[in-house]
C-alpha cells in the first residue's frame, strides 16, 4: 500500500495521468492534479476521486510550457501536503508535421512541455526526496523514446530526451531511496491519439472505427490499445519497494510496437 504518501501527477485531468492518477489513490496517496479543464470539470473530479478512493485530491493548474508555474506548483504540493514523494511527469501533446513544414512555433511548445517540464518538475520535487531519502519520479515517455515515426520530429526529440534525463535522475541518485524510471506505452486511446485517428479517417475516408484498426494494425502487434489502467499498474509497481532496484530503466507496454 501506498497509502500516506503524496503524489503529483502532471497532465492528470484526462487520459493516461487521470488512469496512473486513479492507480495511485486506489493504493492510498493524496493527489494533486494537474492539467487543463474547466472549472466545473476539474472541481467534480477532485471531488469524486477523493469521494471514490477516501483520499485527499488538489490541483494545480500550472501551464507545463512555463518553468516558473512548474517550480510553484510543487511547492504548492508541499505546502498543501508537506511533501511530493512521488512525481509523475505526464503531461504531453502532439502535432504531426514533416520537418519542413512543422511550425517553429510547435516546435517549441513540444519540446517545452514533453521535454523540458520533465526537468523542471524533478529539479523542484528532488530536493524535498533527498531530505526524506525516499521519492519515486515516473517520467511518461513513449515508444518514440526508443524508434521513430515519420512526421513526429519533436515528439520523437522530446521523448528520446526523456529518456536520456531518465537514467541521468537515475543515476545521480542511484545510492538510497530515489528511483527514476520511464515507461514507454504504445497506442493509448486518448483525446492525444483520437485526433489522430480522425485525421487518418478524414485522409482516406473511412470510418472513426476502421480508421482506429488502420492505426492500430500498422504498429501495434496487439491490435489492441494499451488502457490508461494498465499503465497505472504498472506506475504502482515502480512506485513498490519490489521495484526499489530498477532505476534508469525504460519499460515498454506497447502491444508488441518495439518487439518488431
Ligand atoms: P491527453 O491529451 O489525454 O492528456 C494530456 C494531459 O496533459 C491533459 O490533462 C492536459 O490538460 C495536460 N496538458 C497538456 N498540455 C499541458 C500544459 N501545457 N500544461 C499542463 N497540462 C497540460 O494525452 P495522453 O495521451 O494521456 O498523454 C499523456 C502522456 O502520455 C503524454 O506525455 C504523451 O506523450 C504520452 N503518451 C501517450 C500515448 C498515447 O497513445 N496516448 C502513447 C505514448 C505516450
Amino acid at each position: 500500500s501506498l497509502k500516506g504518501k503524496i503524489a503529483l501527477v502532471t497532465g492528470s485531468t484526462s487520459g493516461i495521468g487521470l488512469g496512473i492518477a486513479r492507480q495511485l489513490a486506489a493504493q492510498g496517496t493524496d493527489l494533486m492534479l494537474n492539467g487543463f479543464g474547466d472549472a466545473a470539470y476539474i472541481n467534480d473530479l477532485c471531488a469524486s476521486l477523493a469521494e471514490e478512493f477516501k483520499v485527499r485530491v488538489a490541483h494545480n493548474g500550472a501551464d507545463m510550457s512555463k518553468p516558473a508555474e512548474i517550480e510553484a506548483m510543487v511547492a504548492a504540493a508541499e505546502a498543501e501536503f508537506g511533501r511530493v514523494d512521488i512525481l509523475v511527469n505526464n503531461a504531453g501533446i502532439q502535432h504531426v508535421s514533416p520537418v519542413e513544414s512543422f511550425p517553429v512555433e510547435r516546435w517549441d511548445a513540444v519540446i517545452a512541455i514533453n521535454l523540458s517540464a520533465v526537468f523542471h518538475g524533478t529539479r523542484a520535487a528532488l530536493p524535498g526526496m533527498k531530505a526524506r531519502g525516499w521519492g519515486r519520479i515516473i517520467n511518461i515517455a513513449s515508444v518514440h523514446g526508443l524508434i521513430a515515426s515519420v512526421n513526429k520530429s519533436a515528439y520523437v526529440a522530446a521523448k528520446h530526451g526523456v529518456i536520456g534525463l531518465t537514467k541521468v535522475t537515475a543515476l545521480e541518485n542511484a545510492e538510497g531511496g530515489i528511483t527514476c524510471n520511464a515507461i514507454c506505452p504504445g497506442w493509448v486511446l486518448t483525446p492525444l491519439v483520437q485526433k489522430q485517428i480522425d485525421a487518418l479517417a478524414a485522409n482516406k475516408g473511412l470510418s472513426i472505427e476502421d480508421a482506429g484498426r488502420e492505426l492500430l494494425s500498422e504498429k501495434q502487434p496487439s491490435k489492441s490499445f494499451v488502457t490508461p489502467e494498465q499503465l497505472g499498474e504498472l506506475a504502482v509497481f515502480l512506485c513498490s519497494d519490489a521495484a526499489s532496484n530498477m532505476r534508469g530503466t525504460a519499460l515498454t507496454m506497447d502491444g508488441g510496437w518495439t518487439a518488431q
